[in-house]
């Protein structure tokens, strides 16, 4: 049996043992999942009952992903680059650290048939999901990234992180950033091949959401428009751009396919994404 946990504060929230548990159950696994709360300092006490307990695997989630880093024996290119963990497989007493946030991401729109290669991609909100799937787009090809926020500053720093290892990763990415106005976004977005929300307007338990959408009516035809947002499935933001006949995705692929990539390191074994995803997100 794999004895996985999920650790953060807080805790009870969280989703990642519902999710965990549809992928392991999906491959016939026998798991035990466990919310933990671990307080911030409490990192290296917790660490040390996980091995003592025998645990092979945990997520993070707030306050932990960055402060895990010095306790890792390893750490993988994404969560290095991104400077966050959201997965730590324990073997043999060490600690390996991974990523598969923005992965996730990729994967979920590969599967709705989505490449991010050379395509020009905008990003509304500029929050820590922005930050990390900018720079994977930017690392996996995308021509072009223009961040819109509200705190422009935030928009700018992303765009700065990407400038600044464009020699080092061979990053060919255009990058721009704008305030959060909606006459603004829709004169940037002409040119884009897939919008992005990744901001919480719309989602479930959050004041506010989008009041004016028409910068959507820029979009080409063929844009396709994402919202990281899984609750509710279908957002304002995604009916409204629905109804002008654009492809649509909300958050959940993703929210699946970085536990479906979590688990294949918790096993250290490739599973098949595809037909796990297409049973899990397409049944549910
Ligand atoms: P975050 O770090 O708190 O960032 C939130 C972003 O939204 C910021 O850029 C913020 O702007 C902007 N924002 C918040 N309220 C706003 C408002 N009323 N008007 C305009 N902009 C507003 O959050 P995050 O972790 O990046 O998450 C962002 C979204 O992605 C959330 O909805 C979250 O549920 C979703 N998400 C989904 C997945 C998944 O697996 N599907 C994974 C992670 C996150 P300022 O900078 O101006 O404050």
């Amino acid at each position: 049996m794999i004895k996985l946990n999920v650790i953060g504060d807080p805790i009870m929230h969280s989703r990642s043992p519902k999710i965990h548990g549809l992928v392991l159950s999906e491959i016939g696994v026998d798991f035990e999942y466990e919310r933990v709360l671990v307080k911030k300092g409490e990192l290296s006490s917790y660490i040390k009952s996980a091995i003592d307990g025998g645990v092979d695997g945990f997520n993070l989630t707030m306050p932990h992903k960055v402060d895990i880093i010095p306790y890792l024996k390893e750490i993988d290119f994404d969560a290095k680059i991104f400077g966050a963990v959201n997965t730590v497989k324990i073997k043999n007493g060490e600690l390996y650290g991974f990523n598969t946030d923005a992965m996730g991401l990729i994967l979920a729109l590969s599967q709705n048939g989505f490449s991010v290669k050379d395509k020009n991609i905008t990003i509304l909100g500029a929050g820590g999901v922005s930050s990390t799937i900018a720079m994977k787009f930017a690392i996996e090809g995308a021509s072009e990234i223009r961040i819109f926020n509200r705190s422009v500053d935030k928009a700018r720093e992303i765009c700065e992180k990407i400038e600044n290892v464009k020699a080092e990763f061979c990053i060919k990415t255009k990058t721009m950033f704008g305030g959060f106005e909606s006459a603004y976004i829709a004169e940037g977005i002409k040119n884009t091949d897939l919008l992005i929300n990744a901001t919480p307007l719309g989602m479930t338990g959050v004041d506010g959401d989008y009041e004016d959408l028409s910068f959507i009516d820029s979009l080409k035809k063929d844009a396709m428009v994402c919202d990281l947002i899984y609750s509710p499935p279908k957002t304002k933001f995604l009916s409204y751009a629905k109804d002008k006949g654009h492809r649509i995705m909300n958050g959940y692929g993703m929210l699946i396919s970085q536990a479906i990539l979590a688990d294949e390191i918790y096993l250290e074994q490739k599973l098949d994404i595809g037909k796990l995803f297409t049973n899990i997100v397409n049944n549910s």
